[in-house]
């Protein structure tokens, strides 16, 4: 097992050709983040009409960049958060709000757990462990290594405990989850994430560091385009939808700048890059509170920087995979917001949960099922099945939507309130007396029909009951359940049928962007791709590359294009 460089003093970390991510950055930031300004020369500053200047531009303010944000003040740097929502706290807000930390702390040690840096670089490294093992290790190890320091220093900064989860998380050794308690009056989503960003935000602004919302950070400034000292950022002002206002702003950053933007899972052009399968009809979970269209990513690349560890877009962690909930656009899990929240009407629904997935039909785009409904939600073969071709001669990548099938006896027992705002009618819950009839009101969205059809096809309607759901794949039979009809009677949906829209949903996309010292650019495959980009043709290549991505990604989000791309990706 390697050693910690600071157990052992073998290797300085800054000797590293990634030492752009010391431990310093890494403690400061927890995330994807490259800090790569310099003091810009006169020349640079010069060029650009400056409106804002501090020594730390912090993009995002997300659990990332508040942590970021405060490390650098700490150390005595004033410091500009630019947040392009209207409240702060990224998908963290939305998170469950457990944090893998260990390494031995106090809480462990009352419990008797012994933990240590070491376990936790060995834990988290392990082949079998989905959710590590496609992480940098070397930014695992400074994790690691930096596991007792961050839980105090978080202690600090206002963070507090509720305990550990009581049972292990799936493949965990030696620690489980390290609950935060929840913001005591949080008015927007009841999950536990706000009980990290919000006292975060609260030490942030008692220690004087300006948030601006609503400002989009769209360029990285670079005294030329690929070399020299990155000098500051530009921004755009946007409304509450992110539609771009009028008013631009070029913030010069003295000493650095801190890229926390959360990853690119909703950037359905970037997120191809990594997983062919993730095409436009899948949503980003919980994007009603972040977007996450990687524009850290695109504008680090603009400048020549290259991205690490990318392979962590679809770790294949069943965690991040899941089937979410039903009859709303973005695919959220168990996190939710208030109904009253100024979020909500990203959202449009609160969605249904499904308790027993013996009472739904889950069909994908061309009607079929595709899956034994009730496996656990957690189950990355799900994801694969729904991600899979299934013949359309037009469309080789990805799926669509997931819809659930539900009879009235089903909604009565998984007692749900199949209204605004627990359902979103405009295009994720329909309801009819027919299977026709559904399909006929869905205009067509909804596929039910080849699946369903069959199904009632084969039972007299003289004998209304529960719907058994075969457990059998991707046909539509018929199996005993133990809420199918008394023996004799033959099942059929007991009407009103509904269809719920639903889509598995990325939840996270962890890339770290990274710039590499000139004289370390030939010597590594990563860095290589950076001076490629750098030569004179290549370098319209990039930025023509770079266009599109962005470009695309706007006509998605935009509305151009299919219904069903315009409709924020099923
Ligand atoms: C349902 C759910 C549960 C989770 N549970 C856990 C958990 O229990 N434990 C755990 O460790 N992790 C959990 N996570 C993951 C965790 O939330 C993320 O890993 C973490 O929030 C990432 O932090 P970040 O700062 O990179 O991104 P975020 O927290 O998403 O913050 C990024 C911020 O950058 C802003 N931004 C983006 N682009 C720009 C731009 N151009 N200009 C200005 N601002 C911009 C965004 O609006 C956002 O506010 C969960 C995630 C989800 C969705």
């Amino acid at each position: 097992m390697s050693k910690s460089p600071r157990a052992t003093g073998a290797e300085n970390i800054e000797d590293r050709p990634n030492a752009a991510i010391d431990r310093r950055s890494f403690l400061a930031s927890g995330a994807a983040v490259v800090a790569i300004a310099e003091a810009p020369s006169a020349q640079a500053a010069e060029a650009i009409a400056w409106d804002r200047e501090v020594d730390v531009v912090v993009i995002g303010a997300g659990a990332g960049g508040l942590v970021a944000a405060i490390a650098a003040r700490e150390k005595g740097a004033s410091v500009l958060i630019v947040e392009k929502n209207f409240d702060i706290g990224g998908r963290a807000m939305m998170s469950f709000g457990g944090l893998y930390i260990g390494g031995g702390n106090r809480l462990q040690k009352a419990k008797g757990v012994e933990d240590s840096a070491d376990r936790a670089f060995a834990d988290w490294s392990r082949p079998e462990k989905p959710m590590g093992r496609f992480s940098d290790r070397a930014l695992v190890r400074t994790w690691a290594d930096n596991n007792l320091e961050l839980f105090d220093w978080l202690e600090k900064n206002g963070i507090q405990w509720e305990a550990y989860r009581g049972a292990p998380d799936r493949l965990d050794r030696n620690r489980t989850r390290l609950n935060v308690v929840r913001w005591p009056n949080e008015p927007t989503t009841p999950a536990r994430g706000s009980g990290f960003v919000r006292p975060l935000e609260k030490t942030a602004r008692r220690m004087g560091i300006e948030i601006l919302l609503q400002q989009q950070m769209t360029k990285i400034h670079r005294e030329s385009p690929l070399n020299g000292r990155v000098t500051g950022i530009a921004t755009i002002e946007v409304d509450d939808s992110y539609r771009p206002k009028t008013r631009t702003m070029n913030i010069r950053a003295r000493r650095g700048i801190i890229i926390a933007t959360g990853g690119s899972a909703g950037n359905p052009v970037f997120r191809t890059m990594f997983d062919v399968r993730l095409t436009e009809e899948y949503q980003a979970e919980n994007s009603e509170w972040t977007e996450r269209t990687g524009d850290g990513e695109i504008a680090a690349m603009e400048i020549g920087a290259a991205l690490g560890a990318t392979a962590c877009q679809t770790t294949q962690d069943d965690n991040l995979i899941t089937k979410g909930r039903m009859g709303k656009k973005s695919n959220g899990t168990i996190t939710e917001l208030y109904p009253t929240s100024p979020h909500f009407f990203r959202a449009r629904a609160l969605g249904l949960v499904v308790k027993d997935y013996q009472d739904v039909i889950l069909v994908k785009e061309n009607g079929l099922r595709f899956y034994d409904e009730t496996v656990p939600t957690r189950d990355y073969e799900y994801y694969a099945a729904a991600l899979a071709w299934t013949g359309d001669p037009n469309k080789f990548n990805g799926g669509g939507p997931i819809w659930a099938i539900f009879d009235t006896d089903a909604v009565t027992r998984e007692e749900w309130d199949v209204k605004p705002p627990h359902v979103d009618p405009v295009g994720y819950f329909f309801s009819a007396d027919t299977i026709e009839e559904l399909a006929g009101t869905s205009g067509g969205q909804c596929p039910a029909r080849p699946c369903a059809n069959r199904w009632n096809g084969t039972i007299p309607s003289s004998t209304p009951a529960s719907m058994p759901i075969s457990r059998s794949r991707g046909r539509c039979t018929r199996s005993p359940s133990r809420r199918s009809t008394r023996r004799g009677t033959r099942p059929r949906f007991t009407t009103p049928i509904r269809a719920s829209g639903s889509a598995p949903a990325p939840r996270s996309s962890i890339c770290t962007a990274r710039s590499f010292p000139a004289s370390t650019r030939a010597a590594t495959p990563r860095a290589a791709s950076v001076s490629t980009a750098s030569a004179g043709p290549q370098r319209s290549a990039a930025s023509r590359a770079s266009m599109l991505l962005r470009n695309r990604h706007e006509r998605s989000s935009s509305g151009g294009g299919s219904p069903r791309i315009a409709s924020g990706t099923r």
